[in-house]
């Protein structure tokens, strides 16, 4: 039985790296050496590395098997394909037997002093703890400036407003709140999201991020326009509201025209006719957003209840042996 159990946290209990990785051979033999640094860094903790091969076609998961030594504990779950680092961390944290679980990025953007800030509030009673880039290792760039406005304007008019305004990166997490993501079947999601969706205890923690020492981010343009739209549609009505708003002021916009377009009926010889036609394609096309909007409003909730496609499909749960 865990410590937790108890109401002691720290010795004895088992500490989960989960770390998701898609074409990741050159970072392999890395992480690895991380995850036992790691373990040599917390001697009270059982230390067990959970590996995601997120459908790698270079080989990956034949590394991470290869670089296991005796005395190691990891456990590799193989994806039938790529499903994304949200599905991959996801399959991570449910297949994980730690008493708490902490993300890492299998190109080893993380410095062990984070992860010792991760356990400390742990330790120190938090259920879930944030792990944010004080340094980002790529600082500019209209990528990095979309998704801190993303973060930004996702924390403002989401239903996480514990979701942190600066951006994750990593994040740790107890037993319960694991337990709790499972019973949460969202296909198209937002995990760090949801976790925050969970309540608890939330704290966070700053770190400089590393720059990746091989390979290129997997992490493309398409699938984080993927992202932003998943966190919106699963937790934010804002957007639907703002098309509503948009059809809105369009209609009375529209509104204000036909009326001037009336007036100027009185007085013959003035230009009138295309007033006309912009006041009613205004006012007709408002009228139409507004009733997109309200569907919408329908449709965005229905979704919710609708998805029942199973998240990732692992085709192998293995623990390594010799
Ligand atoms: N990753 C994954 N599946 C994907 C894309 C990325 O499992 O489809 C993993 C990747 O191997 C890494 C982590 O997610 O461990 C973060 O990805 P990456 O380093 O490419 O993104 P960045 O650091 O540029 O945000
Ligand atoms: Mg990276």
């Amino acid at each position: 039985m865990s410590q937790e159990a108890f109401g002691v946290r720290g010795s004895g209990s088992r500490l989960s790296l989960v770390v998701p990785a898609y074409d990741e051979a050159d970072n392999a033999q890395g992480f690895v050496s991380f995850y036992r640094e790691i373990a040599a860094e917390f001697p009270d903790l059982e230390i067990e590395l959970v590996v995601v091969d997120d459908g790698s076609t270079d080989g990956t998961p034949g590394i991470v098997r290869q670089e296991r030594a005796a005395g190691d504990r990891i456990v590799l779950v193989e994806l039938s394909r790529n499903f994304g680092s949200h599905a991959a961390i996801t399959a991570g944290l449910l297949e994980c037997t730690g008493d708490v679980a902490l993300t890492l990025s299998a190109d080893l953007q993380e410095p062990i002093s984070a992860v010792r800030d991760f356990v400390a509030q742990w330790r120190d009673g938090a259920d879930i703890v944030w792990g944010l880039r004080s340094v980002r290792a790529v600082k500019r760039g209209p990528q990095e400036s979309f998704a801190q406005g993303f973060s930004k304007v996702f924390n403002a008019t989401s239903s996480v407003p514990t979701y942190p305004k600066a951006g994750p990166s990593q994040i740790l997490v107890t037993r319960k709140v694991i337990e709790t993501l499972r019973g949460m079947p969202e296909t198209n999601r937002n995990v760090l999201a949801m976790i925050a969706w969970v309540g608890y205890e939330q704290r966070e923690i700053y770190f400089e991020q590393l720059p990746r020492p091989r390979g290129v981010s997997k992490w493309t343009t398409s699938k984080k326009a993927k992202l932003v739209i998943d966190s919106f549609v699963e937790f934010s009505s804002a957007p639907v509201r703002w098309l509503t708003l948009l059809g809105l002021a369009g209609g009375a916009l529209g509104v204000l025209l036909l009326l001037v377009a009336a007036v100027f009926m009185f007085f013959p010889g003035l230009p009138s006719g295309t007033t006309l036609i912009v006041a009613l394609i205004l006012a007709v096309g408002g009228a139409q957003l507004v009733g997109i909007g309200v569907i919408g409003e329908y449709l965005w909730r229905a979704g919710d209840d609708a998805r029942r496609r199973p998240i990732y499909v692992a085709k192998s749960v293995e623990t390594l042996k010799d």
